[in-house]
């Protein structure tokens, strides 16, 4: 069944929705069903060309909306295509998290075109993989060593292929893929359409554009306009915080903030109606604003930030629209906003006329790149701050309940007809005000919030800081056993060395394509003729060794396991 637009009539009747891009109707249909309100900025740019047919290179990293760039065009291309049983769309990521993520992505959007989706990753075992590809799949997603492998086995037929996707191009190629990748392009057929998606930019990923797309169209995220003086006025911070704990951050920040008109930007419908239910339950007087609403409803919301009858709104970036709220005080970007102009209509609303205004960003550890771009695009920095500690929060509310208790005491209008001889008669005075003021401290609200929220950090992949890890790996190389390694650190026996042709960027490749780690968790490599030694996060060596065991590395199987200590 297609959604009839009548159904919808906020989103795909608007003009720069998703009935712009005019995507097959049940693409857009599970869009509507996903909580999707418009595209995102590499969305609007990369799917037209490739729905034409086009190859593209997207400059865009995690959080900008580019999977669905790709899959979007990738799964309309299919729908109109026949079903074989060879694949018809081979995307190739570095990691195996990042497989299943897109795989995820390629099954939810195409949920109603019943396209088979196949993901093939180490770390899994063989069978398995075997049985999917035989039974056939129309979108192959997976990781460079490990589809090589089924190209050996001769599991997995790329002659079929229309479309080949390269995701996070940029963090492949720092892996030690090139070789795979160009073993693989290199089987399939002359006239497919190839996408490149890629944080970065290096000379490296021009080489291989050159190589294997033909006259692409090429996408950057477009530049925000710079931000004007008032900007200043906004103070501006990001907290780093894992998806899962999301809700509890955003309930200690705003307890910490006392927002007097917030509003809350979410990406999606959904995620807007969840949250307005977890911020009411937190005692909030929290508000949803989204697409799926009518006029009227809408301006009802927006009457009640104003009056002051609401302290917040959770709203999707369609919905708020035109919002404009001078009391507003804070605005949260409860996941990095997709482009940095996204960010700074966002954060606009705030430090009107001179007013102080605080923007509030909630990224994720891997959003790392959008923060920075936003910064050096915006030219503003933004303050990266720890997430307020239970300690922290309960220190601002006692500080809170003394500002007012302070207030009443000094404005002298305190009630004499209360009565307080006969408690004071009885209790000594200062008990009694210390039981009022824990009464008053109390009445002031708040739910108890005592559970401790982790510490995150940005991921720090960048550009320069991969080539510096690199670069002392390099110097290691083939040295004796330097130091042991450090305590929270397993040093691995990997049975290929130099004489096998081994890479330090081979062996980061295989762990981060095979197992949970990423190339950046992997620490001091030694290369010896026989040999390699690898230092990896103690809690991660077993995953480690059972992800390499099933994998082979140039072309050769190898033995893992925990390096024996000799006595020195
Ligand atoms: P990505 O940059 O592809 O990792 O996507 C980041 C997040 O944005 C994912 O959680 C997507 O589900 C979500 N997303 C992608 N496109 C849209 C859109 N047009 N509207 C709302 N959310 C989106």
């Amino acid at each position: 069944m297609v959604a009839s637009t009548a159904e919808y009539p906020n989103v795909t009747e608007r003009s720069g929705g998703f009935a712009d891009l005019a995507l097959h109707p049940e693409l857009t249909r599970a869009l509507v069903e996903l909580g999707y309100e418009e595209p995102t900025p590499i969305q609007r740019a990369a799917v037209p060309p490739s729905l034409a047919g086009r190859d593209v290179v997207g400059q865009a990293a995690t959080g900008t909306g580019k999977t669905a760039a790709f899959a979007l065009p990738l799964l309309h291309h299919l729908a109109g295509a026949e079903r074989g049983s060879a694949p018809r769309a081979l995307v190739l990521v570095p990691t195996r998290e990042l497989a299943a993520q897109v795989c995820e992505a390629l099954q939810n959007y195409g949920r109603h075109l019943g396209t088979r989706v196949v993901p093939i990753y180490g770390g899994q075992p063989m069978g398995g993989q075997l049985r999917q590809l035989e039974r056939g799949a129309d979108v192959v997603v997976a990781t460079p060593g490990r589809a090589l492998d089924h190209l050996t086995r001769k599991s997995l037929r790329l002659d079929e292929l229309r479309v080949v996707v390269l995701d996070e191009a940029d963090e492949m190629l720092d892996m030690g893929f090139a070789e795979d990748i160009d073993t693989i392009l290199g089987r399939t057929p002359d006239e497919r359409q190839t996408l490149l998606f890629s944080a970065t930019m290096p000379p490296k990923i021009a080489g291989l554009v050159r190589r294997y797309l033909r006259e692409p169209e090429r996408i950057e995220l477009s530049r925000a306009e710079s931000v004007t003086g008032e900007a200043a006025l906004i103070r501006q911070t990001a907290y780093v915080v894992p998806r899962g704990h999301k809700p509890a951050a955003l309930g200690r920040v705003l307890d910490m903030e006392a927002p007097t008109a917030a509003v809350v930007f979410c990406r999606t419908r959904d995620e807007v109606d969840r949250l307005t239910e977890t911020m009411n339950a937190r005692g909030y007087r929290a508000e949803a604003l989204h697409g799926g609403m009518d006029q009227h409803q809408r301006d009802r919301v927006v009457g009640r930030l104003r009056a002051a009858t609401a302290d917040l709104v959770v709203a999707t970036d369609v919905a708020a629209r035109g919002l404009d709220i001078d009391q507003l005080t804070h605005v949260v970007n409860y996941d990095v906003p997709s482009a940095p102009d996204v960010y700074v209509h966002r954060i606009g609303r705030v430090g009107r006329a001179g007013r102080e205004g605080s923007a509030i960003t909630l990224a994720e550890p891997r959003e790392h790149r959008m923060v920075g771009t936003i910064e050096r695009v915006t030219g503003q920095r933004i303050a990266v701050e720890n997430l307020p500690t239970v300690a922290d929060l309960r220190a601002r509310r006692w500080e809170r309940t003394r500002a007012a208790l302070r207030e009443a005491l000094l404005a002298d209008s305190l009630d004499d007809e209360v009565d307080i001889d006969s408690l004071v008669a009885e209790f000594d005075a200062v008990r009694v005000a210390r039981a009022a003021v824990k009464l008053a401290h109390e009445a002031g609200g708040g739910v108890a919030d005592e559970e401790e929220l982790p510490e995150a950090r940005l991921d720090p992949r960048g550009g320069a800081g991969r080539e510096r890890r690199n670069g002392s790996r390099e110097g290691s190389r083939g040295g004796r056993t330097a130091k042991p390694p450090a305590d929270d650190m397993t040093r691995l026996f990997v049975s290929l060395g130099r004489t096998a042709g081994v890479r330090p960027q081979d062996l980061v490749g295989a762990i981060a394509g095979e197992s949970p780690l990423r190339g950046k968790d992997v620490g001091a490599i030694e290369i010896a003729d026989r040999f390699s030694l690898v230092d990896v996060p103690r809690a991660a060596a077993d995953d480690v060794i059972t992800a390499l065991r099933d994998s082979s590395i140039k072309g050769r199987k190898v033995t893992v396991r925990r390096e024996r200590r000799r006595a020195r």
